[in-house]
This record gives structure tokens, C-alpha cells and sequence, in this order.
């Protein structure tokens, strides 16, 4: 008998051709000729050289007729990994990038955030982002929805029926909101974070799970911190917020928190840094607020897009990853402007640049590093690395079928490039006609089918 038998891990696809995904060791590994078997279960059964096709087939009990074989210029990559998006902001994604943080936050965001009362109104912003970032290639977000509990399950009910993995967040917000009707008390916040934890999990959505979500520290009050801190510890859930994002707000922060030491400190004394904690920007952290982000395993998520667009800062994702502080990419919708994690790639380089031309002594990023970032790192700040971030068995097949010659596609190549090139190519050149197939846990998620729920 097969050991797939065996396992009643019966073999639903196997894939054929060049697999691209990072390790721990490797920033770029390119498996050319490879053999990917993906599980009933959508998990990754195995993965081989072309030439054992033979061998794997009769181990893993499938017919060698039912491989799929990519195209010349395609390969596969694991599915890209936004770590901060706030899916309540989509409808205004790319204008409103004039004002800085706090009067960006009282001037567009608190007002469009309060429309999210109407189930109509976020039915359908909500459609359409998880539409969008899946047609870009991230197969797992973490969403900041708003401070409306019912709006913000039909958000994780939308993920949940287009197949997408994700992270939501009803958001807390208990002082310092000049919006008339976003406002909610700390005890608002706090019952309707646990009916909005016991709700969504109720639905037993296999890839969708709650995240404690205070907005940033100037929007709580301590409080409210640490009852989020206790939610969070009591019911083994993930954390996220904004972290030292632009100096007016840092100010802000000593304010309001004169017996903290540091911005992390606040958050830290309020149980909110975990291992399942990811704070958005960081820009202007102190090497010991880094040395704290690694003893607590919190993670950072980067997103240059907004950090620019909002003249936020520049974080120097080198030093962070020398305190081996764990790190992603986030397109911070709509502080970013742009929902795809390929625009996130491309100004996380850029922003690696900008410190070299002030620095030369900085040591830039590499668009193998960003790639990494992108993918395994994404999973490790989220700490669902033993799911997804790269093609490891046992992982669920997260991935995207990349066409780098897609024949309305944006690239045009001029001779035979190796896989490597390629890759560069699809990071610095490539857009959502590139990526002509989605996965997420095996399930083709891209192109649409209708979901059977949203
Ligand atoms: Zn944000």
C-alpha cells in the first residue's frame, strides 16, 4: 500500500516545472524541473526532481498523466504575505496623501472608517479588497477592519468565501477620535471585542481567525490596553497595532504614557508584545525597543508605501534585521496607496536605497532579501510559518502561478533569461497579469469562481 494511503493523504495535483521560495538559509532557492504533489487536503504531500517521476507516482499513488506541466516562462512562488492592510480603507486607496499621521488620521479616516455602521457600504469595500489583493497575489492578509463588530465579521465572512487566509480585526478605539459618531467606551470595546472573538470563531472558518486589534496607543487608554493585553493571553490570539510611526505621534505617546520608558515599553506593559504580536512601521525605534521587540518575539511589519506617502520616516530594515527582530511587508492601505504587495516589494527596495544615498555605508537590501520578506518573513511575523512562507512539506500549498511572458502582460523579453531574471523581472516589472493563477491551501482561489457565501 502507498504511504499516501496509508496517511489518507490521498494526492489531488502534482505540478511540474521551476518552484522559486525562500528558507531560512536561502534567500532564493530555485527548484528548476521539480515535482510538487498537493494533498486532499491542500497541503504539500511531497517535493521532487522531475526525474523521479516514476518513483514518486507509485509512493504517492497518482497517474504520471495527471501532472500538470508549466509553460516555458512560468513558475511557481508562494503566495505573497501582507502583514498590516486596512481593508476598511480600500474605497479611498490612492488620494487623501497630503497630511501627515494624526491629521490624515482626523481628516479621511476616521470619517470613512465610520461608514462601516452600513453593512451595505462595507459589503461592498469589503468584496472588493479581498477581490483585489487576491488578484494580487497575497494569499494571506492581516486586516484592520473598524470599531463595528458586525461589519467586521462579514469581512472575515468575504475572506472566508473568496478562499483567502486571513487575519481580521474589529478595531479598538477608546479616546482621542474628534469624529462624532467613531467612537466607542473602553467597556464598548472590550465586550465587543470578545463577541467579535467568540463569533468568528463560531464559524470554524479554517483559514480565517480573529487578531486583538487597539488601533495605536494614542486612540486607548491604558485601560483598554490591558484588558486587550488579558483578551489576548486568555484566548491565545494574535495582536496587532501601529508602533513609532512619525515623530508628532511619538510625542503624542510621552504625553499620554508619562511613566513609560518608550513607545514599546507601553505596550509591553500592557502584555500586548507576544510572539503572536505584529506592529505596523516601527520607523523610529530605538535599538532597545528592538532588543524588547526580539525578546518578546514580536514581529514588524514595513510598509514603505504609506511610511512615504505619509512623510511618516524610513525604517532601516537592515538594523532590524540584524536584532533579528522577525519582519514583513505590509502595504498599509490607504496610508500606502497601493494594494499590491509588488508595489511593497518595489519601495522596500526603494527605501533601502534612500538610506544608502544618505549613508553609503548602508548595506541595501538585496530583491532576494525583499522577495524573502515578502513571503517566509510575512509568515514568521505573523507566526503562521508552520503553514505557509514557502514550499516546505506539510505546509499548506499557498502559491502563485507566475507567467513572467503573459501575452497582455507588461514584460517583454527580448531572449532566454534563467529563472533567477525571471523572478526579477516579475518583482520590479510585474503586475496581476502575471500572476495567472492563485492558491490557498491547495484551492484555486484565482481566477474567480463565485463563492458560495459572501
Ligand atoms: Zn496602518
Amino acid at each position: 500500500m502507498a504511504n499516501s494511503e496509508r496517511s489518507g493523504n490521498a494526492i489531488a495535483h502534482v505540478y511540474r516545472g521551476t518552484f522559486v521560495h525562500s528558507t531560512q538559509q536561502t534567500a532564493v532557492q530555485i527548484l528548476e524541473d521539480a515535482l510538487l504533489g498537493v494533498n486532499t487536503q491542500g497541503k504539500i504531500a511531497f517535493i521532487g526532481e522531475g526525474k523521479e517521476l516514476q518513483r514518486l507516482s507509485q509512493t504517492f499513488g497518482f497517474s504520471t498523466s495527471e501532472v500538470t506541466q508549466l509553460a516555458k516562462h512560468e513558475f511557481f512562488i508562494p503566495g505573497m504575505i501582507d502583514t498590516h492592510i486596512h481593508a476598511s480603507q480600500y474605497s479611498y486607496a490612492g488620494t487623501a496623501l497630503e497630511l501627515p499621521l494624526l491629521q490624515w488620521l482626523n481628516t479621511y479616516t476616521f470619517p470613512v472608517e465610520s461608514r462601516f455602521k452600513d453593512l451595505e457600504f462595507a459589503h461592498k469595500v469589503y468584496t472588493q479588497v479581498v477581490k483585489r489583493t487576491l488578484r494580487n497575489g497575497t494569499t494571506t492578509a492581516c486586516y484592520f477592519a473598524t470599531i463595528h463588530t458586525d461589519a467586521s465579521l462579514l469581512l472575515g465572512q468575504i475572506a472566508n468565501a473568496f478562499g483567502q487566509r486571513a487575519l481580521v480585526g474589529k478595531v479598538c478605539m477608546d479616546r482621542n477620535n474628534s469624529v462624532k459618531h467613531y467612537k466607542e467606551t473602553s467597556q464598548e470595546s472590550q465586550d465587543e471585542t470578545y463577541r467579535f472573538i467568540k463569533e468568528l470563531s463560531k464559524k470554524e472558518y479554517p483559514l480565517v481567525k480573529p487578531v486583538v486589534t487597539p488601533r495605536f496607543a494614542p486612540s486607548c487608554t491604558e485601560a483598554l490596553l490591558v484588558q486587550l493585553g488579558a483578551i489576548a493571553k486568555n484566548n491565545n490570539l494574535h495582536i496587532q497595532s501601529h508602533i513609532s510611526e512619525n515623530t508628532e505621534e511619538l510625542k503624542l505617546v510621552q504625553e499620554l504614557f508619562p511613566n513609560s520608558e518608550s513607545y514599546t515599553d507601553v505596550y509591553h506593559k500592557c502584555n500586548l508584545l507576544t510572539d503572536k504580536t505584529v506592529m505596523a512601521h516601527g520607523c523610529h525605534l530605538s535599538d532597545k525597543e528592538l532588543a524588547l521587540f526580539r525578546e518578546t518575539g514580536a514581529s514588524l511589519s514595513h510598509c514603505p508605501n504609506s511610511n512615504i506617502s505619509l512623510c511618516s520616516g524610513v525604517l532601516d530594515v537592515r538594523n532590524v534585521l540584524n536584532h533579528k527582530v522577525k519582519l514583513g511587508l505590509g502595504t498599509d492601505v490607504a496610508g500606502g496607496y497601493s494594494s499590491s504587495m509588488l508595489d511593497s516589494v518595489r519601495r522596500a527596495l526603494d527605501s533601502s536605497k534612500v538610506l544608502k544615498i544618505q549613508n553609503p555605508d548602508h548595506e541595501t537590501l538585496t530583491f532576494e532579501e525583499v522577495f524573502r520578506l515578502a513571503t517566509l518573513g510575512g509568515s514568521q511575523a505573523l507566526s503562521l510559518d508552520d503553514q505557509t512562507g514557502n514550499f516546505e512539506v506539510g505546509k499548506d500549498f499557498d502559491a502563485l502561478r507566475v507567467n513572467v511572458a503573459a501575452s497582455d502582460g507588461p514584460i517583454d523579453l527580448i531572449q532566454h533569461e534563467e529563472p533567477k531574471i525571471l523572478l526579477e523581472k516579475f518583482l520590479n516589472l510585474g503586475d496581476d497579469r502575471n500572476i495567472v493563477e492563485v492558491f490557498v491551501a491547495g484551492r484555486k482561489v484565482v481566477p474567480f469562481t463565485e463563492p458560495t457565501s459572501a
